[in-house]
């Protein structure tokens, strides 16, 4: 081992009593300083001995400098804003929806100060959290009852073991499905102590086979929105208002998921229809389950509307505690909620409505404009394109309809054989950039949705010293 080679690194006592050391100790502090100094000095020794590097090219501003880019690096925060340019506006993995200002601000307030979470400013007694919403969540769906959980998952379960523990639970093969992330009806039945009762077959149910079902032993009737799939072709399924009305007569409750759901018709914006929490509670559904960062452009969060007994019920329930929402989500939910009461100027103040309803004109053009500078940066060994395309709104909504869009599309200039290759590499020197930019592959080219892309700048001033 020549000793004498490493002897000749600086030591740490020198190092850290040298000037261009004191700047990293101020921001990073002296512990982790040193700690990342000596893993430095380890490495250095190693390609030393290895006679891969000489100890005098070793400067203390060169050490300084490598120690502070490790150090933030190490430091940076593990959640990253990134470009979702995927074409799915509504991404589980990414977040889903966006909040507008107003729920940002609430949030942060509920975050900064004290809050009347669980307090009734009118008496100075005790409250309960769910009554900062209840009112307008009644207002927009004409329920008679709200309370609201984590998610709706959490709102599902909840909702089948309050109502259903250790009786039968009668649905439709056709709506036994999964989400996502192994939610699957049949398990969160189990897990809720209800007992499935599956009727009728995959493509087509009718009121009969429900009827057939009802013995002493059912609790309750499940109609589950066929949220990220679709059955076409040969098909029954039992309207709502006449699965209520068989339900009622045999005194049962008849629970609807709607997955996400929608608190107005969005068919006014030109998109696909979904139904709404109203109409089913109309309909007769006792019990609406929906999500509040899908189509309603919120917090996470699972909300439960319906008959006021019965939401007492679920409210008694010792899991609704395990499942309750933090105050940052209940101020982000009612700040959300507000913007409903003005619909003429949702779209403009909800970011998952203006993305969804973004022209295809308008993102072409965007497109258009941008297909130059990405070209440019991608040089000679890719052709870029700026196309129409097809997007999806995302989470379980509309799972068949798309949202015309545009793209920018980018194709490798190589043989067939490298094809897969160079664009593993783009993606991959995408996601290395301050901020990672996500798109997807499809038909041996990367596709970039421009559909969310509205920090421009952000996204343009970072494409620079892209390596591919
Ligand atoms: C998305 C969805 C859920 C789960 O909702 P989360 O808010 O993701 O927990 C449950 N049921 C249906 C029908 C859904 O579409």
């Amino acid at each position: 081992m020549p000793a004498s080679v490493a002897q000749r690194l600086p030591s740490i006592d020198s190092l850290l009593r040298h000037n261009a050391f004191q700047p990293v100790a101020e921001r990073h502090g002296r512990e982790a300083l040193l700690a990342m100094l000596r893993q430095l000095l380890d490495d250095l020794r190693d390609s030393v001995v290895a006679g891969q590097l000489s100890a005098i090219e070793i400067s203390p501003e060169a050490l300084a400098g490598r120690i502070a880019e490790r150090l933030a690096l190490q430091q940076r925060s593990q959640v990253r804003r990134v470009f979702n340019l995927t074409g799915t506006v509504l991404h589980t993995n990414l977040g889903r929806a966006l909040l507008p200002e107003e729920a940002i601000d609430a949030v942060q307030l509920a975050a900064r100060y004290p809050l009347n979470l669980e307090f009734d400013l009118a008496s100075g007694k005790r409250g309960d959290r769910d009554d900062l919403i209840e009112g307008l969540i009644r207002e927009l769906t004409g329920a008679e009852a709200v309370t609201v959980v984590n998610n709706n998952a959490a709102a599902v379960l909840l909702t089948l073991n309050s109502l259903g523990a250790r009786k039968e639970g009668i649905i439709s093969r056709g709506e036994l499905i999964e989400i996502g992330g192994a939610f699957r009806i049949p398990d969160i039945m189990a897990r809720a102590g209800v007992r499935l009762h599956e009727v009728g077959t995959t493509n087509r149910t009718h009121a009969r086979d429900y009827e057939a079902a009802i013995s002493p032993r059912s609790g309750l009737i499940m109609r589950v929105h066929a949220s990220n799939y679709s059955i076409e072709g040969f098909t029954a399924r039992v309207p709502t208002a006449e699965l209520a009305e068989l339900a009622h007569r045999h005194d049962l409750p008849l629970l609807e998921d709607l997955g996400s759901g929608s608190l107005l018709d969005l068919t006014r914006w030109g998109l696909p229809a979904e139904p709404t929490v109203r109409q089913a509670l109309i309909d007769g559904a006792d019990i609406v389950t929906f999500s509040g960062d899908k189509l309603l452009g919120g917090p996470q969060a699972g909300v439960i509307v319906g008959r006021k007994d019965l939401i007492a019920k679920i409210k008694k329930n010792p899991l609704k505690r395990a499942l309750r929402v933090d105050k940052m989500t209940l101020a982000a939910l009612e700040a959300v909620l507000g913007l409903y009461r003005d619909p003429d100027r949702l779209a403009e103040r909800l970011p998952t409505l203006r993305l969804l309803t973004r022209s295809q004109d308008e993102i072409l053009a965007q497109a258009q404009r941008l297909q130059p500078l990405l070209a440019n940066v991608l040089g000679e060994g890719w052709i870029v394109t700026a196309v129409a395309t097809l997007g999806m709104i995302g989470s379980g909504s509309q799972p068949v309809a798309r949202l015309p869009s545009a793209a920018l599309c980018a194709r490798p200039q190589v043989s067939k054989r490298l094809r897969g290759r160079s664009l593993l590499n783009l993606q991959s020197a995408l996601r290395e950039l301050p901020i990672p930019v996500l798109g997807r592959l499809d038909d041996d080219a990367l596709w970039l949705d421009l559909r969310q892309l509205d920090d421009e700048p952000a996204w343009l001033a970072q494409l620079g010293p892209l390596q591919t």
